[in-house]
Order: C-alpha cells, then structure tokens, then sequence
C-alpha cells in the first residue's frame, strides 16, 4: 500500500467514514459480497469502477435484488421518450429504498473527504440519504490532496473528457477551460463534498490499489493516462450505445 493510500484511509477513518483496502480488483469484489448480505437489496448510482470490477455480475450471480437504472434497456433514446423517462426516472427512486446503495465517486481527498459533482443528482442523494448502508468504490487514481484540488479535478479534467466523448453542447467538450457553463448539457450542475458521515447513513470506501473510473492528474505520464481513457470508454454505457 502506498503512503497515499495509507494516509487517506486513516484520514476518511477519522472522518468516521468506514475505510478498507482492496490490493486489486477481484479483492474488492470479495470485500464487497461480504460486506452485503445475500439477501439485500442493491441500488446501483451509475458509476464505470462497478462495471469494471464486475461488481453488477457478482451481485446478480450470488441472487441479490438489484435495481440498476443504467441500462442500455432504459437509457437508450430516453431524451425523445417521455415513457422511458420516466421509467428511469421511476427506477432510479426506487435505488434510494434498497438495503445497499453501490456506486463510485469522482474524487477523495487525502484529509478524508468524498467529492462528487453529478448533473441529475441521483448518485448524490443516494449516497447522502437513501439506503442505510452505502458503498463506495473508488480507484487509486481518484486520491487528491483536498477538496479544492477534487473540484479542478473534475472541472478540468473529469467532466471536459466526460462531455467531450458524449458530445455534450458545454464549451469544455469543444476543448475550452471550464467556464462555469449555462449549458443546457451542463455535467456539473449538483457539487457535493461529504467531510464526516452523515449520522444516519453508513457510508464505506473500498480504496483499490488500481487506476478506475474517469481522473487523473495531466502531469502524470501520457501511457499511464491513455489506459484509463481507454479502459474507461470500454466500460461505459454511453459508447456502448454508439
Ligand atoms: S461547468 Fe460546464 S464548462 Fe465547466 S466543466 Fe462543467 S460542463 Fe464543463
């Protein structure tokens, strides 16, 4: 484990967030079907670092209830249909009754905090107050140094790459710097920075020792950053639609 890690489990610890480490992926999917019991219901917040440690597959496979919203099924053409829509919208309520509530985040800080900034907001308000025990699963690569540092990192690289592949009408997706947008496809409309657990809802980080999700620093090397573009856009139902 690095330093990093380290520091950041004791800080989100302090927090009174629960904090645990997986050394790989396969790690962090035992954790987390040990974490939930068989029989619990899981409402899943979109996020690609599930999808890519097959965390969905894993939960269906051992029988659990699992209400995903982000489905090719449901997402697919939804903007022109107004009874798909809903339907999502519907589904995605009901993610907020479950026993478990699964999902990713765009940033933790070393200090301990979690950063999020959604466009709906669904992930967010599962995360804050919906089922009892939520779990996040969060890659190395989205460890910042604090708060200030997750929100550029979202606003400048996170949400630009984000638009810019879904074609997103902001000035970030045509490659300008953030400029606090009025877009109608604006990403960044809902910012959310958790800096101790909520009394009522059981938030866990599982920290895996591996690049995940969307982030990255634009300093690190170029190798490094094009496998988690590339990784990224495999997993992601927005290009799975193309
Ligand atoms: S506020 Fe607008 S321009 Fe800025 S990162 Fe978000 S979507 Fe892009």
């Amino acid at each position: 484990m690095t330093q990093q890690i380290e520091r950041t489990l004791k800080a989100l610890k302090a927090n009174r967030f629960g904090a645990q480490f997986a050394p790989s992926a396969a790690a962090a999917r035992a954790l987390i079907l040990d974490m939930i019991p068989q029989n619990a219901s899981v409402g899943i917040g979109d996020s690609v670092t599930l999808r890519q440690i097959g965390m969905l597959e894993a939960l269906i496979k051992r029988g659990n209830n699992v209400i995903n919203p982000f489905t090719l099924e449901l997402t697919i053409g939804m903007s022109e249909d107004p009874a798909k829509h809903r339907l999502f919208k519907e589904t995605t309520r009901k993610t907020f009754g479950t026993d478990v509530f699964l999902t990713g985040s765009n940033a933790v800080t070393e200090d301990g905090k979690i950063v999020n900034i959604d466009r709906a907001g669904n992930r967010v308000a599962g995360i804050i107050y919906g089922a009892d025990v939520v779990i996040l699963v969060i890659g190395r690569n989205k460890i910042v140094k604090d708060a200030d540092e997750a929100v550029k990192r979202i606003k400048g690289v996170i949400a630009p790459a984000h638009a810019g592949w879904k074609k997103s009408r902001t000035p970030c997706a045509a490659g300008s710097e953030c400029t606090d947008c009025a877009s109608v496809d604006r990403m960044c409309n809902i910012t959310v920075i958790l800096e101790k657990r909520p009394i009522n809802t059981d938030v866990n980080v599982i920290l895996i020792d591996e690049d995940l999700g969307l982030g990255w620093d634009p300093d690190w090397d170029e190798k490094r950053v094009r496998a988690i573009e590339s990784n990224y856009r495999k997993n992601t139902w927005s290009f799975k639609k193309e």
